[in-house]
């Protein structure tokens, strides 16, 4: 039960329907015996200054921010994490003493999610240049030394701009997505929304180029199972779902609301449980 003293949390977002984190910080939330609540809010973008100084206003502890306001939301506030100002994304907003300070966890999510994938000396290929490629693009680029970092989409110019901020710091360039067969990429990367329900028969590249060895990470997390992951698995590539980063950008920002451990096993059964629920409406 909600009381006068229950910590309030939210996600801000349009569209929100989607979203599977008040399922996941819901459960969280109880798992550690927390007095604390969790909302989603429909906020569209000529209304995000408005919404803030809400949330400010009525205090909030935290909220989440997703499509399409990482960006905006900086705007808005007091003091920005290193973190995001590299990712050029805030997904993570915390209120303590009047003051807003924004976090970017879908780098970290990214970093988990890749866990145990051999990075160093590789060629990654993301497909992809909006928000979420930018953070796994940076994530990556932070935390290992790959041969080079790869940028490929349905357009060539703002590959080649997110390639040309990451060439500060690694080695990178932009392809034609027709092209990258022939690069033979030891892992690649999906942040598209191609293959996301309700159009999930489509895959981001051509099946001829999954190889036996390679990694395909798909950003993707609903469908659990993309086309691509099966496309991949079928021709003997390791995979990792989008789950995982949504699991660990979630317990990134958990830990930052409240300077406790997540319970992250707890969290991923809610987004499974959450994402399997969605799917049979
Ligand atoms: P975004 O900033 O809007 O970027 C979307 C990217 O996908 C752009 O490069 C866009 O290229 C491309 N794209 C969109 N529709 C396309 C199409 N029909 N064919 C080819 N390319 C297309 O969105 P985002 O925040 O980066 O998110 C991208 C995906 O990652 C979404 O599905 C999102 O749900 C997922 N995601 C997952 C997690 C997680 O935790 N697993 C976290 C963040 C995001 P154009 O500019 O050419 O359209």
């Amino acid at each position: 039960m909600s009381t006068s003293r229950t910590r309030l949390f939210c996600i801000i977002g349009d569209p929100v329907e989607h979203s599977v984190s008040p399922e996941i910080f819901t459960r969280a939330f109880s798992a550690r015996g927390m007095d604390a609540a969790y909302l989603a809010f429909r906020v569209p973008s000529e209304r995000l200054g408005e919404a803030i100084m809400g949330l400010k206003a009525i205090g909030f502890a935290g909220c989440n921010v997703t499509i399409p306001h990482k960006l905006r939301v900086m705007d808005h506030l007091d003091w920005i994490d290193e973190t995001a100002r590299v990712a050029g994304a805030v997904n993570v907003v915390k209120a303590e003493g009047g003051r807003l300070s924004g976090y970017n966890t879908d780098m970290k999510g990214a970093l988990l999610a890749l866990e145990g994938v051999q990075l160093n000396g590789k060629r990654i290929a993301i497909v992809g240049y909006g928000g979420a490629a930018r953070s796994v693009a940076f994530a990556i680029s932070s935390s290992y030394r790959p041969k080079e970092v790869v940028i490929t989409g349905r357009k060539l110019e703002p590959a080649e701009s997110l390639a040309r901020c990451l060439s500060r710091v690694i080695e990178s360039r932009a392809v034609p997505l027709e092209d990258l067969a022939e690069l033979e990429p030891d892992v690649i990367v999906n942040a598209t929304p191609l293959g996301m329900c309700p159009d999930m028969e489509r895959a981001p590249v051509d099946p001829r180029v999954l190889r036996n060895g390679m990694t395909v990470f798909d950003l993707v997390y609903n469908p659990m199972e993309t086309k691509l992951l099966k496309l991949a698995r079928g021709a003997g590539c390791r995979t990792v779902g989008g789950i995982e980063m949504l699991v660990g950008q979630a317990a990134a920002a958990f830990e930052i609301w409240t300077g406790e451990p997540a319970p992250v096993s707890e969290m991923r059964e809610a987004a499974k449980e959450a994402l399997g629920a969605k799917r049979a409406k």
